[in-house]
């Protein structure tokens, strides 16, 4: 457990103040409401890129209300997928030397 406060609960990390802004990120380039904002997305069927529709691990932007600290959290990162598709990649602390690289194939 870390000492300093989650921002989550109201408290900056950075300067203290108890007043916090949450707000849930879209991206608006996909229509006039937009898709959420997410960690990655997963890979389109017949198009090559990613798919806005399928997201996972949206994302919500914490602002503290004095000092303008910000911290992005993402949802249920425990159902983020990790491949190559996804683009994204899982880095395992606590790990030394060769044990640590990616592997290659
Ligand atoms: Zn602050």
């Amino acid at each position: 457990m870390s000492d300093r406060p989650d921002i989550r609960q109201g408290t900056c990390p950075q300067c203290g103040h108890e007043e916090v802004i949450e707000a849930v990120q879209s991206e608006f380039a996909h229509g006039n409401f937009g898709v959420p904002m997410c960690v990655t997305y997963d890979e389109r069927w017949v198009l090559s890129g990613q798919n806005p529709q399928h997201g996972h691990g949206p994302l919500s932007l914490y602002v503290c209300r004095r000092c303008g600290f910000c911290q992005w959290y993402a949802r249920s990162p425990e159902t983020i997928p990790i491949s190559e598709g996804h683009r994204t990649r899982l880095i395992k602390g606590g790990q030394s030397g060769a044990e640590a690289e990616p592997s290659q194939e």
